[in-house]
C-alpha cells in the first residue's frame, strides 16, 4: 500500500483537482491524503479570530466570502446537474456549521471545529467528483482513527488498530481518500496536527499500517538545497537521510511539517517529495541511506528567543544544567539549541507562551538575558568527526554577520547558528554562494 499526500496547491482549483488523476492510479491500493484547498485554512483562521474577538459581523462576512469561492469551485468541478447539486448541498452544510458559531462561547474547542472544515470539504468534494466520473473510491473519516494523546503526541498503534478495520471492511476497494491535518485529542474532541500537518498525517498513516512508501506531492520538485522563497538558483536534492530531512524540516524547510519525518523513519518507510505540476521530475527520496562527504542543504527557522543564564554557581558545579532544564520541562517548553561555557549557558526556544514564568524562575540561578527576533540557520550535510573543511566554509561565508550562538558536534549532520532575524536573508544567500 502507498500513501499519497496532496497539499493545498495540488487541490487548489477544480482544474488541479481533476488533474490528480494523472498521478493517482485508481486500480492500485493506496490511501490519498488531502489538505484543504489552498488558502482555506488561512481563511478559517481569520474567521476563528473574528469569533474570538467577538466580531460576529466580520466572521459572517469572511464566512460568506469563502462560501462564495466554494460555490464557484463546485460549479467548475462538477459537470452534471446532479453533481453540482450534491456539491452545493455539501458546502452549504459546512458553511452553515461555520456560520452557526456564537461569539459568547467560542473557545479553542470551537476554533478547532472551524479549522477542520477545510480538509472535510476538500476530501468529500474530491470523492463526489470521482463518483461523478465513474471512478470508485472510499472516504476514510480521519476523525475515526487519527488520535493524539494528552501531550499532543500522535498514537501510532491506536491509529493502526482503528484504521486497519476500516480498510478491511472495504477490502475490494483500492482507492481510499482521507483528510490530512485533523484528528481527535485525548478528550475525543476535534483537534489538529498544527499548520502544515497533512504531511504528518501521511507519515503517521504510513507508519501505522507499515505502508510501502509515502509520497508527499506538492508544488515544487523536492527538497531544495536552500529556501527557494529567499534564495535564487536553488536546486532539488535527489536523496536525503531521515535524519537530514528531519533537521531541515524542523529548522524551517516549509516543504515538510517539522515532525513529519519521524513516524516514517521509525518504521523505515521511504518518503518521496514530488511535484504535482511536474509529475515526472525525480524529486527527493528520503531513506536511511546517507551520502557521505557533502553539504546537502540550508534552512532557517524564525521566531526564536535566546536566553542566557550566567552564574558563578555554575563553576565546577554539577546538577546546575539539570535544574535549568527542569524549569523548561515544567513549562513544557522545548529547547532547540544549547551552548555552554564554564559560567554561563545559552538556550533557545520558539514557544514563548510561558516565557515570563520561565525567566522568573531562572533568575533564582543568576543573571538572565533575553534576545528576541532571532533566527536559527541550519546547515545540513556530512559533518562527521573526521571530515575536514566544511565547518570552516560555513564560518567563512558568515564572517560579516554577527553570530549569537553556534551548535556543532551534537550530531554528524548539522551545524546550527543563531543570528538576528534581520541578517537571515544575507546569511542564507552568502552560505549558498559559498557552499554550492
Ligand atoms: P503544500 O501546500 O503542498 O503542503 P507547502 O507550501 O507547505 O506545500 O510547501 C511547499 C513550499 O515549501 C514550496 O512552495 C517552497 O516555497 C517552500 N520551501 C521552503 N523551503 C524549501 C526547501 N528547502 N525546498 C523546497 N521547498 C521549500
Ligand atoms: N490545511 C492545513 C494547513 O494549511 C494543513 C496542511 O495543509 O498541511 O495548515
Ligand atoms: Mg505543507
Amino acid at each position: 500500500m502507498k500513501i499519497l499526500k496532496f497539499g493545498g496547491t495540488s487541490v487548489g482549483s477544480p482544474e488541479r483537482m481533476k488533474k490528480l488523476l494523472d498521478i493517482i492510479r485508481p486500480e492500485e491500493k493506496q490511501i490519498v491524503v488531502l489538505s484543504a484547498v489552498a488558502g482555506t485554512t488561512n481563511s478559517l483562521v481569520e474567521i476563528s479570530q473574528a469569533y474570538l474577538d467577538g466580531d460576529k459581523r466580520k466572521a459572517k462576512q469572511l464566512t460568506d466570502a469563502l462560501h462564495d469561492k466554494y460555490k464557484t469551485f463546485v460549479q467548475e468541478l462538477f459537470s452534471t446537474e446532479e453533481g453540482r447539486l450534491k456539491g452545493s448541498e455539501l458546502i452549504s452544510y459546512h458553511f452553515t456549521l461555520i456560520g452557526s458559531m456564537g461569539t459568547e462561547l467560542f473557545t479553542p474547542v470551537e476554533e478547532k471545529v472551524v479549522l477542520a472544515q477545510g480538509e472535510l470539504l476538500s476530501t468529500t468534494l474530491y470523492h463526489f467528483y470521482l463518483s461523478e466520473i465513474g471512478v470508485r473510491s472510499a472516504l476514510l473519516p480521519a476523525l475515526d482513527f487519527m488520535k493524539i494523546d494528552e501531550d499532543n503526541e500522535p498514537m501510532v498503534e491506536y491509529i493502526g488498530s482503528h484504521l486497519q478495520p476500516l480498510l478491511d471492511q472495504k477490502a475490494d476497494n483500492t482507492l481510499f481518500i482521507t483528510q490530512g491535518y485533523i484528528c481527535r485529542n485525548s478528550f475525543g474532541e476535534i483537534d489538529n496536527l498544527r499548520r502544515g500537518g497533512s504531511d504528518y498525517t501521511a507519515s503517521l498513516i504510513g507508519a501505522a499500517i507499515r505502508a510501502d512508501e509515502v509520497q508527499i506531492w506538492t508544488d515544487i520538485d523536492g527538497m531544495h538545497n536552500n529556501d527557494p522563497r529567499i534564495v535564487k538558483g536553488t536546486s532539488p536534492i535527489a536523496q536525503l537521510s531521515f535524519d537530514e530531512a528531519a533537521e531541515l524540516a524542523y529548522f524551517g524547510a516549509k516543504i515538510l511539517h517539522p515532525q513529519s519525518v519521524f513516524p516514517a523513519q521509525k518504521y523505515k518507510i521511504p518518503v518521496r517529495l514530488l511535484n504535482t505540476m511536474e509529475p515526472t521530475a525525480a524529486g527527493t527520496l528520503i531513506t536511511h541511506e546517507s551520502e557521505k562527504g557533502r553539504i546537502k542543504s540550508i534552512a532557517a527557522k524564525d521566531g526564536i528567543t535566546a536566553i542566557k543564564i550566567q552564574s558563578s554557581r555554575m563553576l565546577l558545579a554539577y546538577g546546575f544544567l539539570r535544574r535549568v532544564f527542569e524549569v523548561f520541562e515544567r513549562y513544557k517548553t522545548p529547547i532547540d539549541m544549547i551552548t555552554t561555557s564554564e559560567v554561563a549557558v545559552s538556550v533557545t526556544i520558539d514557544d514563548t507562551k510561558y516565557l515570563d514564568e520561565i525567566l522568573k524562575e531562572l533568575q533564582d540561578f543568576g543573571s538572565v538575558e533575553v534576545d528576541h527576533d532571532q533566527t536559527i540557520v541550519c546547515v545540513v550535510g556530512d559533518f562527521a568527526y573526521g571530515t575536514h573543511g566544511f565547518a570552516s566554509r560555513v564560518f567563512e561565508a558568515l564572517k560579516h554577520i554577527s553570530i549569537r550562538m553556534i551548535s556543532y558536534g551534537g550530531s554528524n549532520y548539522n551545524i546550527s547558528l543563531l543570528v538576528n532575524t534581520a541578517d537571515k536573508t544575507e546569511a542564507l544567500r552568502s552560505l549558498h554562494n559559498r557552499l554550492f
